[in-house]
């Protein structure tokens, strides 16, 4: 079987006819599509998989160069086939490096499982309706709280600006790893959230200290910002050090360690009950921050956590 690029975009695809890349996009992803979608079968899913970026759409021969072919049936694989002079067999898996690797599980019933913890539907709804064991849904909602630390970890931006207001404060970084390579080195971490925006960064560093803060200040904060220092001591033991800030990055900086009504406060409440310690940053944290930037209807929090993933989990197309 091979793709057709033209067909492709027909929504053709081995001869059947699927929906085409555009009307995927345009469908409303709720729990009916990706049921529908499942029930169209396997190479239905592999294709929404493509066209959406979780799974390359073409892998290139290590030893020829060619486009190599899909091939089917129990698991999907690519291989490369050619006789004579460079006579050469060589397969690779369609799921290494992606958000399927490591699992044997269906596309369409991980989809599915995808959608139903974003919808935060109960676990035992989750392996009722899915089918699943408790460890397997136990193990998909962990690697799907990692793609939201991995989202946080991997913003390199800057936040804030004129009149806006950015929280910062300081936690260890308890990281657990499933499915994605650790990006960054050190312990510790400086958060910073833009109020009513929630953009956040996560600074991740070897150590805390002022001097410290104030490079990531630097780095991640556009002037004109007023921040809200709610670490410790660590402001009032160097307030020289964050007045000649306040100046060299045109900013207003405030000591709030002291404040009980600051957004940190407000998470700390909301995750009340979780998995989560006072100064711990974790995977419920970022899930929580990711949360709150995708605040919108399910469909379209769908469209964002998939491209979360897709980012988490880029599709290679070469060894
Ligand atoms: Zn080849």
């Amino acid at each position: 079987m091979s793709v057709n690029a033209q067909e492709w975009m027909r929504g053709v695809w081995d001869g059947k006819v699927f929906y085409s890349p555009a009307e995927w996009m345009k469908g409303d992803w709720n729990g009916d599509f990706f049921y529908e979608l499942s029930k169209l079968g396997d190479i239905a899913c592999l294709k929404f998989c493509m066209d959406i970026g979780l799974v390359a759409k073409r892998y290139e021969c290590p030893t020829c160069g060619d486009d190599m072919k899909l091939s089917g049936g129990d698991r999907w694989l690519w291989a490369c086939r050619k006789h004579g002079a460079n006579a050469h067999y060589i397969k690779r898996s369609l799921r290494k490096g992606t958000w399927f690797q490591a699992s044997h599980m269906k596309f369409g019933l991980i989809l599915r499982l995808t959608y139903m913890w974003l919808n935060k539907m109960p676990k035992e709804s989750i392996m009722n309706d899915l089918g699943v064991a408790s460890q397997t849904a136990t193990d998909w909602k962990n690697f799907c709280k990692e793609v939201c630390m991995d989202h946080c970890l991997r913003f390199d931006g800057q936040v804030g600006g004129d009149s806006m207001t950015v929280d910062i404060y300081e936690a260890w970084l308890s990281e657990k790893k499933y499915k994605i390579e650790r990006r960054v080195k050190g312990n510790s971490v400086y958060v910073g959230l833009v109020r009513n925006l929630n953009d956040c960064f996560v600074e991740v560093v070897e150590d805390r200290s002022a001097e410290v803060l104030v490079e990531v200040i630097i780095k991640r904060i556009v002037p004109g910002s007023t921040i809200l220092i709610n670490c410790g001591s660590l402001y009032s033991s160097s307030c020289a050090l964050f007045e000649q800030l306040e100046v060299l990055h045109n900013v207003t900086i405030k000591d709030t360690s002291k404040s009980t009504d600051g957004t940190w406060l407000k998470v700390k409440r909301a995750l009340q009950g979780n998995d989560f310690l006072d100064g711990e940053f974790n995977d419920e944290v970022a899930e929580y921050i990711w949360r709150r930037q995708n605040n919108y209807v399910i469909t379209q929090k769908m469209k964002n956590f998939l491209k979360a993933i897709s980012e988490s989990f880029p599709p290679k197309s070469k060894d």
